[in-house]
């Protein structure tokens, strides 16, 4: 049985996360996505009440998925719900660089494995930087996020300027 953890910030979530989500999920028992509170390294855009809700109602045709939000290390969370694995995107190699001393220190320090999922070319450019950039534009934003979020979106953006 695997249950295995999802981590990242999701803000704001994008088609490249569910996509992630979906194909993470076919290989695990139980996949847990997990929003680190303390994982924005920018401005926060939607509260981490949003992103649940917003990865909870697109991921509901997947059964063995669970939404969660945690703070402190990832690997603390994981030994606490009892995952095994991580599992992360990889998009670039700059992704790779970073992933490769995340994952050897997870491993060290918690005999955690972090699985790789090589990004979809469809999907792969998309990163929540991107989505903020366009936001802020009022560009369009409705192939790159879940449906109904680019309104809230261009609205978050608008407020953050004014
Ligand atoms: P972090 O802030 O930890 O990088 P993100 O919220 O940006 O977290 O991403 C969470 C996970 O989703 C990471 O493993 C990241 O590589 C992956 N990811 C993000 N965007 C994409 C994408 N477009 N395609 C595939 N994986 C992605």
């Amino acid at each position: 049985m695997l249950k295995a953890i999802l981590p990242g910030s999701f803000d704001p979530p994008t088609l490249g996360h569910l996509e992630l989500i979906s194909r993470a999920a076919a290989l695990c028992d139980t996949l847990v996505v997990g929003i680190g509170k303390n994982f924005s390294k920018k401005q926060i855009l939607l509260s981490i009440e949003e992103r649940i809700q917003v990865l909870r109602k697109h991921t509901k045709n997947l059964s063995n998925i669970k939404i969660e939000s945690f703070s402190g290390l990832t690997i603390d969370f994981a030994k606490k719900i009892g995952a095994k694995a991580l599992v992360r995107g990889l998009r670039s190699s700059q992704d790779l660089e970073y992933e490769r001393e995340m994952a050897e220190a997870n491993r060290k320090l918690a005999k955690i494995e972090t699985i790789f999922l090589i990004a979809e070319s469809d999907t792969r450019g998309l990163s929540s930087r991107l989505i903020r950039e366009i936001a802020q534009n009022r560009g369009p934003l409705s192939s790159f996020v879940p449906r109904g979020l680019e309104k809230v979106l261009w609205e978050r953006m608008q407020k953050e300027h004014e």
